[in-house]
């Protein structure tokens, strides 16, 4: 798979150090994960491209600039349990998965939930597990966790999840009026009430559908 490193190297020196990423985890993992793998096979070719690529169910496998942003900005350590919403392809829950002790994921479409656990088990990415159901409610199970990720845009921050989130734990989400423009915003739980809010930088995601979603 020679080309496919030769593409990853690039977008790992263009995309993702060209353009700010630091975190040398981020970085690392980045690398390791194979992106070709996530996505159609017609597809293949344009994985390490700069944007986003479609994947089944009307749905899409992020920026690779974007998955970097934000797992940089979720400020990880390797103890920590993370709960992800919106797995689609798996892509960005293998990137955590490589970083921290555990991955929560859960994706409201059956299909893909199904598609992405296969993957993931293929690849050998043991320290995921996938849950279909409406993410906007979290996953009260697993909680708390040290860092959510929503890889959806949501009207506003879902409370549950705010709910689920340990004291210390961050929370990193597109929120947005418009259904498909949004604002990246971290949420800290700095004590049991206090939650700090931080606007990151503008996205676009897909829409969060669900009971605390649109
Ligand atoms: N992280 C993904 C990108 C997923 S796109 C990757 O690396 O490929 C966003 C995903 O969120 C879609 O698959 C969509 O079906 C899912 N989604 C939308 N609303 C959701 C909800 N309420 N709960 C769980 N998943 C949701």
């Amino acid at each position: 798979m020679k080309a496919f490193n030769y593409q990853r190297d690039i977008m790992i020196r263009d995309h993702l150090l060209g353009r700010g990423i630091r975190d040398q985890e981020v970085i690392k993992t980045m690398r390791d994960v194979p992106r070709e793998a996530f996505v159609d096979e017609r597809m293949r070719e344009k994985a390490y491209g700069d944007h986003p690529l479609p994947i089944a169910e009307g749905q899409t496998i992020s920026q690779p600039y974007i998955v970097a942003y934000m797992t940089e900005a979720l400020e990880l350590n390797h103890t920590d349990r993370v709960l992800e919403i919106g797995t689609g392809s798996g892509y960005a829950a293998a990137v955590l998965s490589r970083i921290v002790k555990m991955v929560y994921s859960v994706e409201r479409l059956g299909g893909l939930a199904e598609a992405a656990r296969q993957r993931l088990e293929l690849l050998s990415y043991t320290n995921v597990v996938i849950h279909e159901g409406d993410g906007t409610l979290g996953w009260p199970e697993h909680a708390p966790y040290d860092a959510i990720v929503v890889t959806a845009g949501a009207p506003k921050v879902p409370q549950p999840l705010c709910e689920q989130l340990a004291i210390g734990g961050r929370l990193v989400i597109p929120v947005g009026r418009s259904y498909d423009l949004q604002e990246l915003v971290r949420v800290r739980r700095v004590s049991e009430h206090d939650y700090r809010h931080e606007e990151l930088c503008g996205v676009r995601f897909v829409p969060l559908i669900g009971a605390a979603g649109w």
